[in-house]
Order: C-alpha cells, then structure tokens, then sequence
C-alpha cells in the first residue's frame, strides 16, 4: 500500500551539532538490524539449520576464548558454565532448530521467536533464582544473533550504505563502532543530555539528536530526513522548501566552523589578558588530529574505555602502552590527561567480566571496579607510567567517592612504579595525579581529597547526575538535568575554593565546560583549565577573549545569590547575552 508522503517534524535534545541530509537506515536497540523474516525453501532448510549450527559454534568458540583468558575470573565461573550450557540447551538450541523447520523461516527469526517465548516463561516463575535466568538466556542468545547476523556483515561497524542510522537507543560501545565514510549521523529515541553516546558522537563529529521518543515509530529505512544537531530537530520526509532552506542551512555552519576553527589556534586569553588553557576530551587515539585541528591546548581528559568495548578480554599493558604512547609523543609538549578506566554504568563492557546490575550508575563503576581487579588496573596503571616517559602526561582517576579510594588508587600506583623499575622498563613516576570530582561526597571531603593528589578535575555529567538524581542517560527527565542549579553552582564553588586554599589545581572536564553561555561564570569561580569536547573548542576560546575576568568575579558575587537554575539563566542572559550572540552561531 502505498502513503502518502508526509513532512513530520519532531524535537529531541542536541547531541552533536552540525546538519546532515540523507536516508534513514533502521537498526534495532543492540545494533542490529531489525530482525528480518523470511521464507526458507524445504530444499535449503537444512543449510538454513547448519547456518544456526554454526552461529552456535562460534558463539561458543568465543566464549571459550573468554573462559581460556580469565583464569582470575573463577567468581564467574558458573555464569560460564551456565551460557556454556545454555548455548546446547534443548529448549533454545533445540526448539529453534524445530522452528526453523516446521515453520519454513529463517534461523534470526526462529531464534527470536523462541527467545521471546523462554523468556515469557521465566517472568512467569515464581523463584527468584529461575527468574533471573532470563537474562542469561538473553545474553547467549545475543551471542548466538550478534554471530548470525555478523556472518552477513549487518552490524553498525560494517553499515555500507551513505545514511543515517536510526535506533531506539545506541550504547557508546555501539556508536563507537560508526563507519565515518558511511554514516552520515544518527537519532535515537532513548538518552539524555550528558550521555556517553552523545559524547561519542561529538568525538566522531557527525551531527545526532537524542531522546526523540519516537523516531524508529514514524521513520522507515530509506526515508529521506533532515537531521539538525543544532537545535535537535529531526524533520523526517522534508518538503522541498524545508530542504532548501536547510542545504543553505549546512553550507553556512559548516563556513562558520571554518573561519572559527582557523582563529582558534592560538591561545585563549581574556579581553583583560588573563590566559586560560583550552583542552580536549578524546577517547579515541585518532582523534589527535582533530583536537589539534581546533586549537586544543592539550588533553584534559582522555576517556580510556573505548580500548575495552567490542572484544572479549581486557587488552594487556604493551597494547595500552603503545596507544598511550601515540598520544603523548603526537601532544608534546602539550599535556595528556590519562583518566583511568571508567567503565560500566551506561559503559558497560557486555561481556562476562560485567554482571548485569540494577541500578549501573550507582554500581560497580570506575575507580571501584578497578580496585577489585587489580591486576587489570595495575596493567593500565603501567602502561600509562611507561608512556609518561615519552611526553608530558597526567593521570586522573574517575569516580573517587571515598577517601580510601584516592589511598588505594596511589599506593596501587606505586606498586606499578617500583614494578616497573624493578623490570628495568623505561617510565617516570614524577607525573601529575589527579582525583575527578563528580561524586557529591567527594565534594564534601574535597579538602581531604586534595591532600593526595596535584589537581581536580570537575566531571560536570556525573555530579550532575548524582546530586540532582538525574540519570543523564534519560530522556523522561533530561528538562531536570541543569548544570545552572545553584546547588551545583554552589558545589563547584566549593571545590574551587578547596583547590585555591590547598595550592592544587582546579580543572573541569564535564559537558559544563564546552557550553558557551557556562563561560562567564566558570571564568568567575577561578577555573585554572577548562576540557570539552574538541568540536566546542573554537567557540570556547571566543567566548573567553570577549570576557573580562575582574568582571566576571563580581558577576559570580550576583550569580550566588540566586535560588533557582531559571533566575541563574535569566542573569547570564541580562548580562552576557549580547556579548555571547555576537560572537556565536545564531543558525
Ligand atoms: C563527567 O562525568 O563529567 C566526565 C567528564 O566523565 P564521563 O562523562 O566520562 O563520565
Ligand atoms: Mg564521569
């Protein structure tokens, strides 16, 4: 039956800026594409069975490697034996297989079908224990998809088409995976405003919008659409007069970013001549050339995680060592800020080393999952020194709720220091070390934090996201997620004042630092060094040479004052609004 083909308009949150014009392509929320269904000839169904056959046969080949690879993991040992087993189980391996050929269908959609009907089972089950099997179930399933699926090259990484991907939700392991010569930009229906996702699609620069709601349910795959990054507009089956005004739309950006992108190479300094260092948030290595491109002065954050997604054990030291290396000596003498691993919470590594968890943000995250695998931590922790030896480097640990944490974290340290001297490798001990500051009792105990390292970094998303009890990854309350309310206002004052009086350095590398209309006021609390994304950087470094900074401590006096995010808004919109929109992009 052939629509009509109507222009939708329909808003989400900005996740990445720019414009980009093109066909939609649907993939469902683990990556892959829409299961399909088709029809199996009585003559194929046996290779169609052998298809399944050997999908398993992978699945558990690789689930061997992981068994084969983690002989610390022995606490997991019965989840692996339990996929071990489930992967042969009569009731999916078996019922598929009969699916297959008693209906006629291909081996994607059977698996599926007999997976929705296990799992409804399971929810029906009174034990707790059986109950939760489910999600094994789901997980070797996937295992089993991923390899079907893989076999026919449809995953994200291997997207062949020029379009723009379309998903309920992606995760950062997912987007991270984005084929730049095919993938023009992506939507979704789910996240929030700081979540990793966007964050990875900023690194990658192709425009995205977030938290649509219900983009996948009014797009079809080849549907023509408009995708604004700069005001999270999606504009789905565009009228021609909307198409015109949006190629225009994109040349003039895309202008705009060349000439600010070519004045931002030189160092940032306020109209009153205080200078201020501008650095990148990277997460991957190739992103160097970009950041520097922008006129970063350096990295202050770079996420290491991505090193870990999309394969099954951890990479050892000489490969972290080698990617490490690559940065430091491609930056110097610019400083490199090492954040050690933070995984898990809307970084999960999906794979058996995670247990699946209720509530990840407020789970066995970063600093905390590293302490209980210190042999995994102190890898990194070596690499890292070993890489200090060949440029000016730093390193940062995320998540420090605890003043334990920031104790262990330094002795585990050390440990790796006298290990590597003992081994005769070249390092350098004598580097900066760095706690985050995104955990509201860290704010509280930052003066004893401040105690055991040479600087802070402010990570905005997070304490955000815990002292608002916002989940950033939200879209139902992303309109809460508010770096301007005065309770964070008030934090991030106190860390700095914390900083100043202990002579240690204060830094932010949260989205707060790469929002143009934030500036004045982080200029006003005293911020030694602000890190963003490397796209925001241009406009960053304009904002800070239209600023005053005797200016902006008064300003600060008047911004403490206020009891809610919207007055705090209205006050920098008073005074700095017109400085902001002369020099910035109006679209
Ligand atoms: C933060 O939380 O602000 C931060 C910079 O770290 P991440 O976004 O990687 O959690
Ligand atoms: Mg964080």
């Amino acid at each position: 039956m052939e629509t009509e083909a109507q222009e939708i308009i329909i808003k989400g949150l900005t996740a990445s800026p720019g414009i980009c014009i093109g066909k939609a392509y649907l993939v469902d929320s683990k990556g892959v594409e829409v299961v399909p269904k088709y029809r199996i000839q009585d003559k194929e169904l046996s290779n169609e069975v052998n298809r399944f056959k050997a999908a398993v046969k992978n699945a558990r080949d690789e689930l061997l490697k992981i068994v084969e690879k983690s002989p610390e993991e022995l606490q997991n040992a019965h989840i692996l034996e339990t996929h071990m087993a489930l992967l042969k189980d009569k009731m999916l391996y078996g019922r598929t297989i009969e699916t297959i050929k008693q209906e006629n269908v291909n081996a994607e959609w059977a698996l599926k079908k007999v997976v929705s009907n296990l799992i409804e089972v399971f929810q029906t089950m009174t034990d707790p224990y059986l109950k939760e099997r489910s999600a094994d179930v789901v997980q070797v399933a996937d295992s089993i998809m991923h390899n079907l699926v893989g076999t026919k090259k449809v995953n994200i990484a291997a997207i062949d088409k020029r379009v723009i991907l379309v998903a309920q939700d992606l995760t950062p392991a997912e987007t991270s995976q984005i084929n730049l010569e095919r993938v023009m930009g992506f939507i979704t229906d789910r996240g929030g405003k700081a979540s990793h996702t966007g964050i990875v699609a900023r690194s990658l620069e192709i425009p995205a919008v977030v938290g649509l709601k219900n983009a996948t349910a009014s797009i079809r795959s080849d549907d023509l659409i408009i995708v604004d990054g700069n005001s999270g507009t999606v504009i789905i089956r565009p009228a021609e007069d909307n198409l015109v005004r949006y190629e225009e739309r994109k040349i003039n950006y895309e202008e705009y970013k060349a000439v600010i992108t070519s004045e931002s190479k030189a160092p940032a300094e306020s109209a009153d001549g205080v200078p201020l260092a501008v650095m990148g948030n990277i997460e991957l290595p190739e992103e160097v050339v970009a950041l520097l491109n922008y006129g970063g002065d350096g990295i202050g954050l770079y996420r290491t995680e991505f090193q870990y997604f999309n394969r099954p054990d951890f990479p050892d030291e000489d490969e972290l060592f080698d990617k490490y290396k690559d940065v430091v000596e491609a930056m110097h003498p610019k400083p490199v800020t090492i954040r050690t691993l933070d995984i898990n919470g809307d970084k999960a590594l999906n794979n058996q080393f995670s247990a699946e968890e209720a509530n990840p943000a407020l789970g066995l995250r970063a600093i905390r999952y590293c302490l209980i695998k210190p042999q995994m931590f102190k890898d990194q922790l070596r690499a890292i020194l070993r890489a200090a030896a060949f440029g000016n480097t730093r390193i940062l640990f995320p998540m420090i709720s605890t003043y334990f944490e920031i104790r262990e974290a330094n002795r585990i340290l050390d440990e790796a220091a006298e290990s590597l001297e003992k081994d005769g490798l070249p390092c350098n001990r004598d580097i900066e070390v760095g706690a985050m500051i995104e955990v509201p009792s860290a704010v509280i105990m930052a003066d004893i934090i401040a105690e055991n390292v040479d600087f802070f970094s402010i990570g905005t998303n997070d304490l955000i996201q815990y002292a608002l009890a916002i989940d950033r990854g939200n879209e139902q309350v992303a309109h809460l997620f508010q770096p301007l309310d005065p309770a964070i206002i008030r934090m991030l004052k106190h860390v700095a004042d914390v900083a100043r009086e202990k002579d240690i350095k204060i830094f932010m590398c949260g989205e707060m630092a790469g929002t143009p209309h934030h500036i004045p006021l982080l200029l006003g609390i005293g911020m030694d060094e602000l890190s963003m994304n490397p796209q925001a950087i241009p406009d960053i470094k304009r904002v800070i040479r239209s600023l005053n900074v005797a200016d902006t401590r008064s300003f600060m006096k008047e911004v403490l004052k206020q009891k809610t995010a919207k007055s705090t808004i209205e006050l920098i919109k008073d005074t700095y609004g017109n400085i902001l929109a002369e020099q910035l992009y109006s679209g």
